[in-house]
């Protein structure tokens, strides 16, 4: 919500009038001198939009503050050049009020389009986070990440690296969503336990790491690539068995971390709906975003979500530190899910990522049921995810 500076304010006074921390005020404002605020400059408030109401009569700020539970002085300041006895029906004025969290409100067929919406829309929402681009996939779309936090503890999320596990990543974006929504809340029970997080983790989130293969199982082939896809899927027009990036390569097969053993073992020699590694590590742009993402980015935690089997992996040829087994019985504890150590698989995110920095990594299987799963099980998954997801950004990822 933007608000305009008045005579005498502080950040300090809108942080007290909001109940927003004033941190965040600071860091969605990262333009603006806090020492120096200017009368009528612009000044973004997280956690608020502002609506216009229509004055009927009969109405007071009184009433009005009473009707959409809102603080009188808050209502009051939004409208600094209506005084309380000139109001008179019609009169246009603003009502701010905190925005929802309605975390089981994503439970839909979620493609790229929804993704680039809510990342605008939370942007919009909560202005101290940051969005970059961590890549292109092969058809130009943007691989989006999120940060979110200033400490020096780095922790990653990502989603859909397999396009008909989508449900990945409307179930990260609405984890993040709440979590957005108690940080700017300070009346909310858990703020104090989230704030604690945002000064000691950055949270990094890459919601969809294959756009173009989440686009291909929702709303099918276009009409670019139709022939190259339908040819790749043995003729076949369904593709809801389709994991592969567009190209056919299995960008969770493609990481060089026993890259030649997956190879071998999967005996897929050939573009192909699921488990083609390539014909070499990281020849994908997706997969290469993502290894460099890591490169430049000393993550101490990293969770890949997949779907399904309501276990996670958390093991890699007995690379992983100590810390990981910790870690995983806590995750267990928390979600329900089964932990698995080790599991005969070679090459993914996780794997390359504990093979390369000797840092925890796990890969979540959502849910259980047929790829891809569906939509009636979001409410579950969130709820067996919601706690992990805010254990994960309070370890500190060291031994
Ligand atoms: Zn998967």
């Amino acid at each position: 919500m933007d608000i305009l500076v008045r005579q005498n304010d502080t950040f300090n006074r809108y942080s007290k009038l909001f109940s927003v921390p004033l941190l965040l005020i600071v860091d969605s404002n990262p333009n603006v001198n806090p020492n120096q605020l200017n009368i009528g400059q612009v000044v973004k408030i997280p956690g608020y939009v502002a609506w216009t109401y229509t004055v009927q009569q009969g109405d007071t700020y009184w009433t009005i503050h009473r009707r959409f539970n809102v603080p009188l002085d808050a209502l009051l300041f939004i409208n600094p050049l209506i005084q309380p006895n000139q109001l008179t029906a019609g009169m246009m004025i603003r009502i701010p009020s905190r925005v929802e969290n309605q975390p089981n409100s994503r439970a839909m067929n979620y493609s790229y389009a929804e993704l680039e919406r809510d990342i605008e829309e939370l942007k919009s929402k909560y202005p101290f986070m940051t969005v970059s681009e961590v890549g292109r996939s092969v058809e130009g779309r943007q691989l989006t990440m999120i940060k979110i936090g200033t400490g020096s503890n780095r922790v990653q999320w990502n989603a859909s690296f397999h396009a008909n596990e989508w449900i990945t990543t409307p179930i990260l974006v609405s984890l993040l969503d709440d979590h957005l929504w108690h940080l700017t809340n300070s009346d909310s029970s858990e703020h104090q336990r989230r704030m604690a997080t945002y000064e000691q983790t950055s949270l990094y989130v890459i919601p969809m790491v294959n756009p173009d293969g989440v686009e291909l199982v929702i709303n099918g082939p276009s009409e670019d690539n139709e022939q190259k896809v339908v040819a790749i899927n043995n003729g076949s027009h369904d593709f809801t068995g389709w994991k592969a990036n567009i190209e056919g390569v299995d960008l969770n097969d493609q990481f060089p971390a026993g890259w030649e053993i997956e190879k071998e073992s999967n005996n897929v020699s050939a573009p192909a709906p699921r488990d083609y590694p390539g014909v070499a590590p990281l020849n994908q742009p997706e997969s290469q975003a993502m290894a460099e993402l890591a490169r430049q980015i000393p993550f101490n935690l990293v969770i890949a979500l997949h779907t399904q089997g309501e276990e996670f992996y958390w093991g890699y040829e007995g690379l992983e530190p100590p810390i990981s087994q910790r870690y995983a019985s806590l995750f267990s504890a928390s979600s329900g899910y089964r932990s698995v150590r080790y599991v005969d698989s070679h090459a993914g995110y996780k794997d390359w990522f504990i093979y390369e920095f000797r840092k925890p990594g796990f890969t979540f299987e959502l849910g259980s049921g047929v790829n891809p799963l569906h939509l009636d099980q979001f409410p579950e998954i969130y709820a067996a995810m919601a706690p992990v997801f805010i254990q994960s950004v309070e370890l500190l990822g060291s031994d």
